[in-house]
């Protein structure tokens, strides 16, 4: 087998672009399909500060590497959720990546960010946990990205995860999901604004990528999570894709190409809740009054007055 680009033996293949790569032509592929993500959704520039959310997972890893070695600045930032082994290897692979690449890092603790820890959120909220961490690290991240003054806020959704999601949103038609899946949102307020520039790779990219450029990876599972929703849609979309080749790049992207269609007026009730800015520190929040951490901050400190 021979690379497509040069004379050297290939050693991957990408199905769906009947192509086969050399290392070095893979890793030239791969920032070519991240480039080409950056400038249609004019993610952001050379000069711009990126803040990349690391989890110590094999996406956001790869793409921490990807994006400093294609020339752009950026700092990783990882949030220690406190959940035990979990959250301690983590960081620790985080950690380690940042002195072996020598990349920017900064890491916190949920409460040392927002006063209070998980475990006491879960007591005065009645979300699932998964929805709830999910809630916090984007608010953090957010407040984060606006203590650094960062230009833009990137995560490391593929497009598996990304395919898996709409899958999911289009089943149950949840129009207020629907309308807001887009790899770019625009800064508003307080909101900094947010993109997915690795839309265009899979999982099976990222892990291949982080095997041919040493990057060690966290692979465990959360304690928390008991969503497998998302890995029976993933397995679903790679069966279509075994049968039709391209089949999530075009679901995915077709999907983009048509998102003006869900800007329409509709019935969904979720549009009918406001989205409004907290009264208490200016980010948007579809909760009436306060945000939801917020909300958390008061109950914590009413319960701690009570407890006096
Ligand atoms: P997940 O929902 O775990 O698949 O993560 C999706 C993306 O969210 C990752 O690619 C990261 O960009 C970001 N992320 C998840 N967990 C963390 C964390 N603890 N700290 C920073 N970023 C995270
Ligand atoms: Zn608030």
């Amino acid at each position: 087998m021979k690379c497509s680009v040069c004379e050297n033996p290939a050693t991957i293949k990408i199905e769906r672009h009947r192509a086969k790569f050399c290392e070095y032509h893979f890793i030239e592929h791969i920032h070519r399909q991240v480039e080409r993500v950056i400038r249609h959704f004019k993610m952001f520039a050379r000069e711009d500060k990126i803040g990349l959310a690391v989890s110590g997972g094999k996406d956001s890893m790869s793409g921490w590497k990807i994006l400093r070695d294609m020339g752009y600045k950026v700092v990783g930032i990882h949030i220690n959720m406190g959940f035990g082994e979990y959250s301690e290897r983590s960081a620790e692979i985080v950690q380690n990546f940042s002195v072996k690449e020598n990349l920017e890092l900064s890491l916190y603790k949920i409460e040392d960010v927002l006063g209070f820890d998980f475990a006491t959120a879960m007591n005065v909220t009645r979300k699932p946990p998964c929805s709830l961490c999910g809630s916090l690290k984007r608010y953090i991240l957010n407040q984060i990205a606006n203590d650094l003054s960062l230009d833009v806020l990137a995560t490391g959704h593929n497009l598996d995860d990304e395919s898996a999601f709409l899958l999911g949103n289009v089943l149950y038609w949840k129009e207020g999901y629907l309308r807001r899946q887009y790899p770019v949102l625009q800064p508003e307020g307080n909101m900094v604004k947010k993109v997915k520039p690795f839309v265009r790779l899979t999982d099976d990219d990222m892990r291949n990528y982080a095997h041919v450029s040493g990057i060690e990876f966290y692979s465990g599972k959360c304690p928390n999570a008991r969503d497998v929703t998302t890995y029976v849609y993933k397995d679903v979309l790679n069966d279509l894709e075994h049968n039709f080749n391209d089949i999530k790049t075009h679901f995915y992207f077709g999907f983009l190409k048509h998102s003006h269609l869900f800007k329409e007026p509709s019935l969904d009730v979720s549009i009918h809740k406001s989205v409004h800015y907290c009264p208490v520190c200016g980010y948007k929040t579809l909760n009436e009054g306060k945000c939801l951490v917020c909300s958390i901050k008061e109950k914590v400190s009413s319960d701690l007055s009570h407890n006096q």
